[in-house]
C-alpha cells in the first residue's frame, strides 16, 4: 500500500473527525459569509509551454494536507446555498437528518442496484413508498431514484417514447426512436429540462409543441390542449407534458381536466412535478396538485424541497413494463426481470450510490409533519417578500405569489444588465437568479430551504431595496 495512503488508514477516525469540523464551521458560517461571494480576478493568461498553475501532484501529501489545501484555496469561493438567502433557481438546502445520512451514504459505498446484494434497494423502495405516500399517490405508481429532475424527466419521457412504439407495434427500445416517425410532445409552460431530454432521447427538441396557456398565466388552456391533441386525430397518439409548478409563477396546470381528456383522446400524460409536488404537503394548497396520481409518469426533484443533499429525485411511472423494456441491462451476472425487476434494469444508470439514504433519514427523522412545516414556512416566506417588495417603489411584482417563487423586475427601466448589476450588488446578502417573464426581463427568488424565516425575508429585502436605489 501507498505509504502516504497506509498513514492515512491509521489515522481515519481523526481525518474524518477533522472533516467534520470543517462541515460543522462551514455550515455555522453560512449566516455570516457572503451567499455569493465575488469571483476573484481571472489569472494572468500562463505562458506558452507552461505547466497548469496547480499540477497534479506525483507524490500526495494525505487527506490532511487536501483538506488544508481545500480550505484555504476552494471552500472561501464556495456559495453558502446550503444556507437560508440563497434563492436562486429553487434550490433547498440539507436538513441535519439528511445530511447525516448522506455521510452514511458514502461510508457505506453501496452499489444499491441489484438482488445478489439486495439491502440497499430494499432501503430504496420502502423511501419511494413513504413518499407515495407524501404525495398521494397510489401503489399503481411504482418509483426509482435518479440524480435529478432532469434525469427523471427523461427516464419519463423514455418509458413514454416506448409506449408510443406499443400503439404502434414496434419497440424504440429494440428498433431505435427512428422507428416511430414524427412524434408530438404537447405542453403549455414546460421546464427547459423537457427539450433536453427529447434531445437525449432521440425525439428531437423540435417534437415539443407548445399549447397556448391560459389569459395571463402559465397554466396550459385545456381547451387549446383538447384542439391540439384533435389535431393530431388520425395521427401517431401523443405525449403530453403537464406542469405542476413553473419556475417563473408557480402556476399549475388543471390535472384533472388534462386526464380527462383522455376519454377523448389517446396520449400519454407525463406530469413535471419537480417541485410542486410538495404543494401536497400543505393542506391549503394540495389541491394545486389534485389529479397528480393520473400521471402515467411523474417526476418529483428531492434535492429542492425534500431537502436532501445533492443529487437526488424520484421518477414515479404506472407502467414499470415499459420502463424495464427501455432499461433492461442483462448480464449473465443479474438477476432475470421478473415482477419486480431489480434497480439496474429501471434507470439510465447501472451502478448508483445508495442515493435514496439521505431522504429516508429526513423522512424518518421528522415525518410528514416536519416536512409539511418546511414547506408551509417556505411559501409564508415568499408571499411576505412579494408584499414587502410590492409596497415600495423600487420594484414590480409581476404575478400573484402562488406558492413559493417571488417574479419581480425593477419598476423603472429593468433592462438585463441593470438586473445584473442589482443582483451582482446585492448577492452578499441575497442570490436571485435572472429570467424573462411574458417578455419582460425580470428576477425570481424562490423559497425552498428549511433554514429560512422571516428575518431572512427582511434582510433579503432590505438588500434587494439598497441594490436598487443605488443603480445607476
Ligand atoms: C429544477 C427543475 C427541473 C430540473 O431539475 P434538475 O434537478 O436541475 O435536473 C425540471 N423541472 C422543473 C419544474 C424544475 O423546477
Amino acid at each position: 500500500m501507498d505509504r502516504t495512503l497506509a498513514a492515512d488508514l491509521a489515522r481515519l477516525p481523526d481525518i474524518l473527525d477533522a472533516a467534520r469540523r470543517a462541515a460543522a464551521d462551514a455550515l455555522a458560517t453560512l449566516d455570516a459569509r457572503p451567499v455569493v461571494p465575488p469571483p476573484p480576478p481571472p489569472p494572468p493568461p500562463p505562458a506558452k509551454g507552461t505547466a497548469p498553475a496547480t499540477p497534479l501532484p506525483e507524490h500526495g501529501a494525505g487527506a490532511a494536507a487536501a483538506l488544508d489545501a481545500f480550505q484555504r484555496r476552494w471552500a472561501p469561493r464556495l456559495s453558502a446555498s446550503a444556507g437560508p438567502r440563497y434563492l436562486g433557481f429553487v434550490t433547498g438546502g440539507a436538513t441535519p437528518a439528511a445530511l447525516a445520512g448522506d455521510w452514511l451514504t458514502a461510508a457505506h459505498d453501496q452499489n444499491s442496484n441489484s438482488a445478489p446484494d439486495g439491502a440497499g434497494q430494499d432501503l430504496e423502495r420502502e423511501t419511494v413508498d413513504w413518499l407515495r405516500d407524501l404525495f398521494g399517490l397510489s401503489a399503481a405508481h411504482t418509483g426509482t431514484f435518479v440524480s435529478g429532475a432532469t434525469m427523471s424527466n427523461t427516464t419519463g419521457l423514455a418509458i413514454a417514447r416506448e409506449w408510443l412504439g406499443e400503439r404502434a407495434g414496434i419497440s424504440p427500445a429494440e428498433d431505435g426512436a427512428a422507428a416511430l416517425g414524427p412524434v408530438r410532445v404537447l405542453s403549455g409552460a414546460p421546464h427547459s429540462s423537457i427539450a433536453k431530454a427529447l434531445s437525449v432521447l432521440g425525439l428531437g427538441r423540435r417534437s415539443l409543441v407548445q399549447v397556448p396557456t391560459l389569459p395571463g398565466r402559465e397554466a396550459v388552456d385545456p381547451a387549446a390542449l383538447d384542439r391540439a391533441l384533435a389535431d393530431s386525430r388520425g395521427g401517431p397518439p401523443a405525449v403530453v407534458v403537464a406542469n405542476a409548478g413553473t419556475v417563473n409563477t408557480v402556476d399549475f396546470d388543471d390535472l384533472h381536466a388534462i386526464a380527462a381528456l383522455k376519454e377523448r383522446h389517446d396520449f400519454w400524460l407525463h406530469t413535471d412535478a419537480a417541485f410542486g409536488a410538495f404543494a401536497a404537503l400543505s393542506p391549503d394548497h394540495a389541491h394545486l396538485t389534485a389529479g397528480l396520481d393520473a400521471s402515467d409518469s411523474l417526476c418529483v426533484d428531492l434535492h429542492k424541497w425534500l431537502n436532501v443533499p445533492y443529487d437526488s429525485a424520484v421518477q414515479f411511472t404506472r407502467r414499470q413494463d415499459l420502463q424495464a423494456r427501455v432499461f433492461q441491462n442483462s448480464a449473465a451476472y443479474l438477476g432475470p426481470l421478473g415482477d419486480h425487476p431489480d434497480l439496474v434494469h429501471l434507470t439510465p444508470e447501472n451502478s448508483h450510490r445508495l442515493r435514496a439514504l439521505a431522504a429516508w433519514f429526513t423522512l424518518r427523522a421528522y415525518g410528514r409533519r416536519g416536512h409539511r412545516e418546511i414547506v408551509e414556512r417556505d411559501i409564508a416566506c415568499a408571499r411576505a417578500l412579494g408584499e414587502d417588495l410590492a409596497r415600495g417603489p423600487e420594484f414590480t411584482v409581476l404575478a400573484p405569489v402562488r406558492l413559493n417563487v417571488v417574479c419581480f423586475t425593477l419598476a423603472e427601466n429593468p433592462t438585463p444588465a441593470r438586473l445584473t448589476a442589482l443582483r451582482e450588488a446585492a448577492a452578499a446578502e441575497v442570490f436571485v437568479t435572472p429570467t424573462v417573464y411574458a417578455g419582460t426581463p425580470a428576477l425570481r427568488a424562490a423559497f425552498s430551504n428549511w433554514r429560512t424565516t422571516q428575518a431572512d425575508v427582511r434582510r433579503a429585502a432590505q438588500a434587494l431595496r439598497t441594490a436598487a436605489r443605488e443603480l445607476e
